[in-house]
């Protein structure tokens, strides 16, 4: 098996200088020049001989070579066509690679895993362009596909906010979320200084391990998150009035003031008390009163 040799700043460059390769921003290009970085992540994500890994984002293919040492197989997604001739060139050894051209948000994962799995899950790695980190994570858990682990790079607030529970100024609508799907846990520390270009923020690998049974089970899961939504709307405001005008929902005052009694929660209670436990109960009592 041929050794990953991408993972420092000199090799990086004299790659992207044999292509005359630009940056861009609109795609939160920011590629890693640090082995021990590149080392830890695939470690944090346990990747096995069997593992099918797909990678959002290869970029010059550096952290996809260490995948291909570790996995069966990586499927990597790239959005960016300029890349796809190095890609050509810095994955030629290894052939358990498969480079697709695509924008992640477009792609069937389920079908993905189909064809590329035999239906099994796969397991998500990725250092993820950072202007859509949300909506990546939302599609890789909402979409339902078999998936049983996103191990990915991003913001450090925002692995922070996905990590934290309730009575923290980190905890809102997308810590909630997560944690619906998946067990979270921030891995890796990670400076500005392993990327080029160097970013503004600091970054944090967190790990997400998708439930096998959900924490909490709700009669209705559209309306959870609704809820969910609304309360956090208004952070310093009254969870009863974000849900009372929420525009999505249309419940009454005095339903949302019942709901929060049959919970035995204060009329006063603000959303970043509540654990998601206590949604759930919340979500359930609103629903009765959906016809
Ligand atoms: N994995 C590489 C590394 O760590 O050095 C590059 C990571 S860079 C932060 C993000 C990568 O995602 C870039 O290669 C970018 O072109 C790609 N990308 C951005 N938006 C994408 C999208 N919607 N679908 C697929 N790839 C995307």
């Amino acid at each position: 098996m041929p050794k990953p040799y991408l993972g420092n700043p000199l090799r990086c460059e004299a790659v992207l200088n044999k292509y005359g390769f630009s940056f861009r921003k609109k795609y939160g290009q920011n590629f890693l020049i640090d082995e021990s970085v590149l080392e830890d992540t695939v470690d944090a994500a346990e990747i096995g001989p069997e593992d099918v890994v797909l990678e959002i984002g290869p970029g010059i293919g550096t952290l996809t070579q260490y995948l291909a040492c570790a996995a069966a197989k990586v499927i990597a997604v790239e959005i960016d066509d300029a890349l796809l001739p190095i890609l050509d060139d810095t994955l030629s050894d290894w052939d358990n690679v498969k480079v697709l051209h695509a924008d992640i948000m477009k792609t069937d994962i389920q079908k993905l895993a189909d064809e590329e799995n035999g239906g099994r899950p796969m397991k998500v790695v990725a250092n993820l362009p950072y202007y859509i980190t949300t909506p990546i994570l939302m599609k890789l858990f909402e979409s339902r596909a078999p998936i049983d682990s996103v191990t990915v790079m991003v913001q450090k607030e925002v692995a922070e906010r996905i990590e934290t529970g309730p009575g923290t100024k980190a905890y809102g609508a997308l810590s909630l979320a997560i944690q619906y799907y998946a067990e979270p846990s921030i891995a890796v520390q990670v400076p500005a200084s392993s990327f080029i270009p160097r970013p503004n923020v600091d970054s944090a690998v967190i790990v997400m391990k998708r439930w096998v049974d959900p924490p909490v089970k709700v009669n209705n899961e559209t309306l959870l998150f609704q809820v969910i939504r609304a309360s956090f709307q208004q952070r310093r405001k009254k969870l009863a009035n974000g849900i009372t005008n929420a525009g999505d929902l249309s419940f009454t005052k005095e339903q949302v003031e019942h709901a929060l009694a049959a919970v035995g929660l204060d009329l006063n209670v603000r959303g970043e008390k509540l654990t998601l436990a206590q949604f759930g109960v919340l979500s359930d009592e609103l629903n009765q009163f959906l016809g």
